[in-house]
């Protein structure tokens, strides 16, 4: 384990290395016989309820071991160098269902920081669009505060090049990781997501209610949208109605869905509106 160190060798170790191995090769599987798919979760206006977008999440269909979630495969797929094609995969199939939806529903697609290495990311989205035939107004694209660590004006100018062929960035997960300021200041970002650890104890815990309230202020000032994530009750929404956090999405108004179901949804929720008015 380096000079003058040393560590020892248990069994579980291997058992370890080798599953990690058997996953690598199923993913490279799984990405040429189309086993992965995109879920959607609704993205809804604070004051009106209306449907303002979905956000693509990606799923993989395991032949036997069912649905499985992100969390359990990007952070491999940018390891072992597939997060270019899964994200490009992502990108397609959600511009390609959002082209499906009514104007006024926005797509949002999460990007990797990795995914800016090659330089070829502002190419990729212009193809996804063309293809797609979506308004490019229509799509957002959510980056993470990781992506502006490394290479950071590379990562600039690729994000400058997408914003130019009239794409909206987001900052996703706002509020963990580094949360510099100077990143709100080196990029015009139209939207800031709130991170769900915030928002999941509004109304318990006064310090995040004031982190929630000093980021939507930030926002309001600075002319760039909130989004809150992870809201699972009605408190919750009320707090950031309170707060002038611009839209919300969680689990209160809908889990992710497949493709099928979200057309269904935009309409049941507009239904409640014209029912409320
Ligand atoms: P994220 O972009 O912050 O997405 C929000 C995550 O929070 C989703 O988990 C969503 O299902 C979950 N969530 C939404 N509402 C609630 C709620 O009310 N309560 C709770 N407890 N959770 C809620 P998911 O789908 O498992 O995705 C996890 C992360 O995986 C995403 O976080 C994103 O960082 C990453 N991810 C997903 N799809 C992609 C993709 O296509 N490309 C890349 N690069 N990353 C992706
Ligand atoms: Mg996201
Ligand atoms: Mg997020």
């Amino acid at each position: 384990g380096g000079r003058g160190n040393y560590c020892f060798y248990t069994p579980d170790m291997h058992v370890f290395a080798t599953r990690r191995r058997e996953l690598e090769i199923e993913l490279r599987r799984a990405l040429k016989s189309e086993e992965f798919e995109v879920h959607y979760q609704p993205q809804v206006a604070i004051g009106t309820h209306a449907v303002v977008g979905f956000e693509a999440l990606a799923r993989w269909y395991h032949p036997e071991r069912g649905i499985i979630p992100p969390n359990e495969f990007i952070s491999v797929c940018e390891e072992i160098g597939l997060i270019g094609a899964v994200g490009e995969f992502v990108l397609t199939r959600a511009c390609r269902d959002a082209a499906c939806w009514p104007d006024s529903v926005k797509i949002a697609v999460n990007l990797s920081a990795l995914q800016f290495k090659s330089g070829t990311l502002p190419a990729v989205v212009a193809h996804a669009l063309r293809v797609s035939g979506l308004d490019p107004r229509r799509l957002e694209l959510e980056i993470t505060e990781s992506a502006m660590l490394d290479d950071t004006a590379s990562v600039l100018k690729q994000l400058r090049d997408i914003k130019q062929l009239g794409v909206l960035i987001s900052l996703d997960d706002f509020g963990t990781g580094y949360s510099s300021l100077s990143h709100i200041r080196n990029f015009p970002f139209d939207r800031v997501k709130i991170d769900q650890s915030f928002v999941r104890d509004l109304g318990t815990n006064s310090d995040s209610l004031a982190i929630v309230r000093a980021v939507t202020g930030l926002c309001g000032s600075l002319g760039i949208l909130s989004t809150a994530e992870g809201v699972e009750t009605l408190d919750q929404l009320n707090i950031l109605v309170a707060e002038k956090c611009d839209s919300a999405q969680g689990y209160y108004f809908s889990r992710p869905v497949p493709f099928v179901e979200t057309l269904p949804f935009v309409s049941r929720m507009h239904a409640l509106q014209s029912q409320a008015a």
